[in-house]
């Protein structure tokens, strides 16, 4: 039997991990998705003009706590000198990257969903598509609406996590040709549809063969076509883009959106994480605290705090 199965390879998860880890606990880290990060993800692509890459989840991350600060650097995280003030810091070569170096010598197994999780003999019970798992301690790192799904509606958790509140997020990914106009590194603009657009070749480190955007639509927009399949979104958002910019949309290299189900909470639960009496199950992320990638670091270091009762002095 495992000791303790974290569930989620994002800032949360990995945060808790790499704690434990360090103080020599056994632990083991799953995640449904393709690569590590979570939300701060990279995508990397091959096209005709190279590889191109472009974080379509966290833009940058500007740490407020020195401590924060500190474990960026150690994940080789830099200034993104072209953003919109220098106190914002990117991965290298992309914001996933910065969790690749977090999770170093861990435990992880990508692209396993967790179905079920239920109590029995003593321990932890998991479903996966690849069979079921045992352990002492589940360690629960995902968005707060996705908990009920997998402890049951009734469960404490679930009751108490369900006044947080996460909002979707559409994000567009453009490339265009190398000369092709520029008009600013990054602009914000919370009425219109695209309320964010980022020159991400810009960011230091991207190798890039064309100029890429990454465009996050606004609450509205996001909400109003959450649930249209990723093509039409990115038809739908392609030609604001390229109005935007000044652009012919038909000079686009490369166009795909993504759908954010959960991207920002916009009401927190307000404490670190959730736990049961007897320490064997523990949520937490973001959604705890705010709804920044600091929040869920946060979150991450005050779980395996906790659970190795207290040895860490804040
Ligand atoms: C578009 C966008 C822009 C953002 N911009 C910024 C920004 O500029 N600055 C900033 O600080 N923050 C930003 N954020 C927020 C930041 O990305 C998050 O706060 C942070 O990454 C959350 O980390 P987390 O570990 O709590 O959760 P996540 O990163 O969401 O990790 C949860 C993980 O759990 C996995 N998972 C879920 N369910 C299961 C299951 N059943 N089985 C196995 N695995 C499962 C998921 O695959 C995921 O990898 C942005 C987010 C989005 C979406």
């Amino acid at each position: 039997m495992d000791e303790t199965i974290i569930i989620g390879s994002g800032m949360a998860g990995l945060t808790c991990a790499r704690t434990l880890a360090d103080a020599g606990q056994p632990v083991r880290v799953l995640d449904k998705g393709r690569g590590i990060g979570g939300r701060m993800a990279t995508r990397s692509v091959a096209t005709a003009s190279g590889r191109l890459t472009f974080d379509h989840g966290a833009q940058y991350l500007r740490p407020r706590d020195p401590e924060f600060a500190q474990v960026l650097a150690q994940a080789g995280m830099r200034p993104w000198p072209d953003g919109p003030d220098h106190g914002r810091q990117v991965g290298m070569p992309g914001m996933s990257d910065a969790l690749r170096v977090l999770a170093d010598g861990l435990d992880v197994t990508q692209q396993i969903e967790v179905t079920s999780i239920l109590w029995q003999d003593g321990g932890w019970n998991l479903t996966t598509a690849h069979g079921a798992l045992r352990c002492r301690r589940v360690v629960l790192t995902i968005p707060a609406p996705q908990i009920s799904p997998l402890l049951g509606c009734a469960h404490p958790f679930a009751t108490q996590s369900d006044h947080v509140v996460m909002a979707p997020c559409l994000t567009l990914m453009a490339a265009f040709p190398i000369d092709s106009p520029r008009p600013f590194a990054t602009r914000l603009d919370p009425s219109h549809p695209l309320a964010w657009v980022a020159q991400d070749s810009t960011k230091p480190g991207r190798a890039q063969g064309a100029v890429t955007w990454v465009a996050q639509a606004s609450h509205a927009f996001s909400n109003e076509y959450l649930e249209e399949s990723p093509d039409d979104i990115a038809a739908r958002m392609l030609p604001l883009l390229a109005e935007v910019l000044g652009l012919d949309p038909a000079r686009a290299l490369y166009v795909r959106a993504h759908r954010w189900r959960y991207a920002h909470t916009s009401t927190p639960l307000g404490q670190p994480f959730l736990r049961n009496d007897d320490r064997t199950l523990y949520a937490g992320g973001d959604w705890c605290l705010g709804s920044r990638a600091e929040s869920a670091w946060q979150s991450g270091r005050a779980i395996a705090r906790d659970i190795l009762g207290g040895a860490f002095v804040d």
